[in-house]
């Protein structure tokens, strides 16, 4: 079945086109890394190419290869700021598997021993919350 074209009103096209705004902790000229607005846990980011695709079943091997190492660096990033247990990294392809926002994207979700995540696409976090919560991480990524 048919997943349909790429299409460039899609929200986070907008955030790369600077239409809409984002609490930024990382670019380079091939990624952005900015806040989940509906963190399944403190610290909880995505990670997108600046590239279009929908998703991984579409996206040009090379893109991959760019942006899976600034996901580990914000993965590791993200641990160390939220001292986090462990990180889950999610990343879904169509509606089916419960992707929302189609331009392809990586979550990196700080976890801690014994503590279930909050929804995906749950409830919205403070902007200030958010902020501090980007600040926090572009720390460590300083260190
Ligand atoms: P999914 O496509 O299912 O992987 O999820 C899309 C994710 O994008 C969800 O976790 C949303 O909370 C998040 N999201 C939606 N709109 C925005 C936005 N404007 N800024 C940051 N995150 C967003």
């Amino acid at each position: 079945m048919s997943s349909g074209a790429y299409d460039s009103t899609n929200i986070f096209a907008k955030i790369l086109r600077g239409e809409i705004p984002c609490h930024r902790v990382y670019e380079d000229d091939d990624t952005l890394a900015f806040m989940d607005v509906m963190p399944q846990s403190p610290g909880h980011l995505l990670v997108i190419p600046k590239e279009a695709s929908r998703n991984l079943l579409d996206a040009d091997p090379a893109v991959l290869s760019r942006l899976m190492p600034v996901v580990q660096k914000l993965a590791r990033a993200a641990k160390d700021a939220f001292e986090a247990d462990g990180i889950t990294v999610t990343q879904f392809n169509e509606a089916a598997a419960g992707q929302t926002v189609f331009h392809l994207h990586v979550h990196i979700i700080p976890r801690y021993e014994g503590q279930a995540p909050k929804p995906h696409s749950g409830q919205m976090e403070d902007n200030e919350v958010l902020a501090a919560q980007a600040e926090k991480i572009i720390g460590e990524l300083g260190n």
